[in-house]
C-alpha cells in the first residue's frame, strides 16, 4: 500500500485487457512508486471503472487523463496511436509490443527525439543475459551453424517472435548467419533455443518463460525508472539498476 510519502509514477496501460496488460494491473496495484491512472484495449470497457483504475476504449485514447509513462504491450495497429499520445502529452513510452513493421521502428527512432522511451522485444534479466552468451557465443564459434528455435502458444500472431529476431541480432553482431524456426502450441509463455552446430557436436542456450510476470515486472520497474529522463532511446539494461 502506498503512503504517498514519495511521488508515485502515473501509469496509462495500453492493451489492458490482454495477458500481458491484466498482468501489468495486477503487478502495479501491488508496488508502491507507481499508479495505474488509465487502463486502455481495443473495445468498450465492460465497465468504465475497474478495482479504482479508470477504462478506456482505444477510440477515447486522447480523452485519458494526464500520466507519465505509457506502457503499452498491444498489437502492432495499435502501437501508432500510443506513440502519438506520448509524443503529445511530452510522457514517456515503454513498449514490448511485437511484430512492429520497419516504419513504425523508425518512427521510435524519430520520436526519441522528443520523448523518453524503451522498446524491448524482451522484458526478463534472463532473456537479456542470454543475448549477451549468443553474442560470445557467436564471436567464439566461427562458421558454426546458428539455429533460433522459438515455441510460443497458439495466440501469438507474429513470427518469428520478437525475442527470437533480438537473438538473431546479438548472433549476427558476433558473426553468425542465423536461422529461425516457430512453434506454435498449447499456451507456452515463451521458449527460445539457440543451437550453435559443427560436426560432432552442438551448443544448445535455452531461455524459457513459465509466467508473463517476469515481463510485467521489468516493464513496471522499467516505466518507474524512465519517468522524468532526457528524451532519448534507452534499453532495459540502462535502466535495470
Ligand atoms: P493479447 O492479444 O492478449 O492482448 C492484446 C491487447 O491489445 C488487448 O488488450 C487488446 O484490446 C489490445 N489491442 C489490440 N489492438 C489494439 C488497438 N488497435 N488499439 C489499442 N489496443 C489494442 O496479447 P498479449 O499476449 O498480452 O501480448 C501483447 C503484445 O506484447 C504482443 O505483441 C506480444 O508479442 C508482446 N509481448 C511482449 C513481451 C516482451 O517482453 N516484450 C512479452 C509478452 C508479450
Amino acid at each position: 500500500m502506498s503512503d504517498h510519502k514519495t511521488p508515485q509514477t502515473r501509469i496509462l496501460v495500453h492493451g489492458a485487457s490482454g495477458r500481458m496488460g491484466q498482468a501489468l494491473l495486477r503487478l502495479a496495484s501491488e508496488r508502491d512508486d507507481v499508479v495505474v491512472v488509465a487502463a486502455v484495449q481495443r473495445s468498450q470497457p465492460a465497465q468504465r471503472v475497474v478495482d479504482g483504475v479508470a477504462h478506456f476504449a482505444a477510440s477515447e485514447l486522447h480523452g485519458a487523463p494526464p500520466f507519465d509513462v505509457a506502457i503499452d504491450f498491444s498489437l502492432p495497429q495499435g502501437f501508432d496511436p500510443v506513440l502519438a499520445l506520448c509524443e503529445e502529452r511530452g510522457a514517456a513510452l515503454v513498449s514490448g509490443t511485437t511484430g512492429l513493421e520497419a516504419p513504425q521502428l523508425a518512427a521510435v527512432d524519430a520520436a526519441s527525439q522528443r520523448i523518453p522511451l524503451l522498446w524491448a522485444a524482451n522484458f526478463s534479466l534472463g532473456v537479456a543475459i542470454l543475448s549477451e552468451l549468443v553474442e560470445r557465443a557467436a564471436q567464439a564459434l566461427p562458421g558454426w551453424d546458428c539455429d533460433i528455435v522459438e515455441s510460443h502458444h497458439v495466440h501469438k500472431k507474429d513470427a518469428p517472435s520478437g525475442t527470437a529476431l533480438a537473438l538473431g541480432a546479438s548472433a549476427e553482431h558476433g558473426g553468425a548467419t542465423p536461422r529461425y524456426a516457430s512453434l506454435r502450441a498449447g499456451d507456452i509463455v515463451g521458449e527460445h533455443l539457440v543451437q550453435f552446430a559443427a560436426p560432432g557436436e552442438r551448443i544448445e542456450l535455452v531461455h524459457r518463460a513459465t509466467n508473463r510476470d517476469i515481463f510485467a515486472r521489468g516493464a513496471l520497474h522499467a516505466a518507474a525508472k524512465l519517468a522524468g529522463r532526457a528524451p532519448g532511446r534507452y534499453r532495459l539494461r540502462d535502466l535495470l539498476a
